[in-house]
């Protein structure tokens, strides 16, 4: 087992997806680097070349021509893994790619560790772990939202803030710590209003924080809807609608939904999973139909948003009244959608259904209103605009730290009310820089956690 964060070999991976391309791209990067591809590359000395500069000429490998390639040179540190670092664009065929990954591996250099560049980067202090991090995250992104807030976060997000407050926290910090050199003879070297005025301000700032983790990660991961309501209301006929193309199947045979489905769809660059479940009916005698009902039970309760829809054609003030009241029972986010408002003569019920909740009018197969139900999808996900510029928290890992954080500094709070002497304020002080520091990976960061965070991303990378 290669140990990450200590081996100094040098390492290469395919940058470029796998498979036949126009062009693939190799990169390299150690300090066998220079030495092991100027003996492939008979034409230049690549030793003495300047940093930064590009080169054409074939690559060879046992006086065997490989291909005509061209390389990138970055010396160290000015690279992203702050080593010696080449990367060759050779021609995109497979077994061209594979050929010169085989010279580079008989050379002396080893295949890298998915990640492998990035925890490089970071233990080169070319970026902190919050940044390390957004590097997967704008590889990942799948729509504008998340890809604008990994962005931020590379460029520095919240990490700059984070570490300024946690240096002020320091400085304090070995104030009060000196305090209990001299405890006999009680001294405080903090004046306790301007550690309390910082406390406070590093709790506002990752309560902040925290409160937008739940956009950051419904950007991240999207939004889960399901789309519920009885057999035939036009569920299927909805979720294509919304999608503008006929991926589900939609028939007149009620409950021929059979499992759920789940669809992407982006609305104003935040992306939502649209889930078509089957027609919850519990007098079903279908067995293959009643798995897909239990399936639909589960997924409503473990949706984001749910879109209720009924036929308004069909159904009556009171069902459709109870089954909002049952909704918001159970405290759930749902939207009411009434369908086939084109059928519709009379047109009390949804009036009726109005004085008890918000009803979006319809028409599926006819597309009209749909705009409708997306903005309303957007709006009770947002609750306003989208604001890129404001930082936002999208990992699961920050968020848990920061909850540390504001524990800590709830203890340093209650015990500053209570007066309480340097000593036993100095190991609550203590936690909360360690955990403010885990965030940025200034502190050690458990050698597990650095583990599964490099090994989530792609190999090359
Ligand atoms: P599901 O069982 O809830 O998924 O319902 P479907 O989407 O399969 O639709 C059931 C039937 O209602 C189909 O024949 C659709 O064409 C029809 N339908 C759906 N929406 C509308 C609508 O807005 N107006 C009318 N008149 N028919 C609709």
């Amino acid at each position: 087992m290669i140990n990450l964060s200590t081996s100094k070999d040098t390492i290469f991976a395919l940058a470029t997806p796998p498979g036949v391309g126009a062009i693939g791209v190799i990169r390299v990067s150690g300090t066998k680097t220079f030495p092991i591809i100027n003996n492939l590359f008979p034409k230049k000395d690549l030793i003495n070349a300047k940093t930064h500069t590009l080169h054409v000429g074939f690559l060879e490998y046992e006086h065997i021509v490989l291909d005509e390639v061209v390389l990138s040179l970055f010396k160290s540190p000015h690279s992203y893994t702050g080593e010696d670092v080449i990367e060759i664009s050779c021609h995109g065929s497979v077994y061209i790619q594979q050929k010169v990954m085989e010279a580079l591996s008989k050379s002396g250099a080893r295949i890298a560790l998915p990640g492998e560049f990035t925890q490089r980067a970071f233990l080169n202090n070319k970026m902190d772990l919050a940044q390390a991090e957004s590097v997967a995250d704008i590889i990942a992104a799948n729509s504008e939202a998340a890809q604008q807030a990994a962005l931020k976060q590379l460029r520095g997000g919240f990490s700059s803030e984070l570490k300024s407050l946690r240096e002020e926290l320091i400085k304090l910090a070995a104030l009060v710590e000196l305090e209990l050199d001299f405890s006999e003879e009680d001294v405080e070297f903090v004046d306790r209003k301007d550690l309390r005025i910082l406390v406070d301000k590093i709790y506002f700032y990752s309560n902040g924080l925290l409160d937008s983790f739940k956009l950051g990660n419904v950007i991240k991961n999207g939004v889960s809807v399901a789309i519920i309501g009885k057999p035939n209301a036009g569920k299927s006929t909805l979720l294509n609608a919304l999608l503008n193309e006929d991926r589900a199947i939609v028939s007149d045979i009620p409950g021929t939904t059979r499992d759920t489905i789940e669809e992407a769809l982006n609305i104003n660059g935040v992306l939502f999973r649209l889930i078509d479940t089957a027609g919850i009916r519990s007098d079903t005698a279908d067995i293959i139909e009643s798995f897909g009902v239990e399936k639909s039970l589960e997924k409503m309760r473990t949706a984001d948003i749910i879109v209720y829809l009924f036929d308004a054609s069909v159904e009556t003030f009171e069902t459709i009244n109870s089954k909002v009241q049952e909704l918001k029972n159970e405290h759930l986010h749902f939207i009411l959608v009434a369908n086939k408002i084109d059928l519709l003569r009379d047109t009390t019920i949804i009036s009726e259904l109005k004085k008890s909740a918000e009803v979006i009018s319809i028409s599926a197969n006819k597309k009209v209103d749909i705009d409708k139900v997306k903005n309303e999808l957007f709006h009770q996900t947002v609750h306003g605009e989208l604001k890129f510029e404001n930082t936002i928290v999208t990992n699961a890992r920050h968020q848990s730290a920061l909850n540390k954080v504001v524990e800590s500094l709830m203890d340093i709070k209650e015990g500053m009310d209570h007066n309480i002497s340097g000593d036993l304020l100095a190991p609550d002080i203590r936690k909360a820089l360690h955990f403010l520091g885990e965030i940025t990976g200034d502190v050690e960061v458990d050698r597990d956690i650095l583990g599964t965070i490099f090994s989530k991303f792609c190999i090359g990378k």
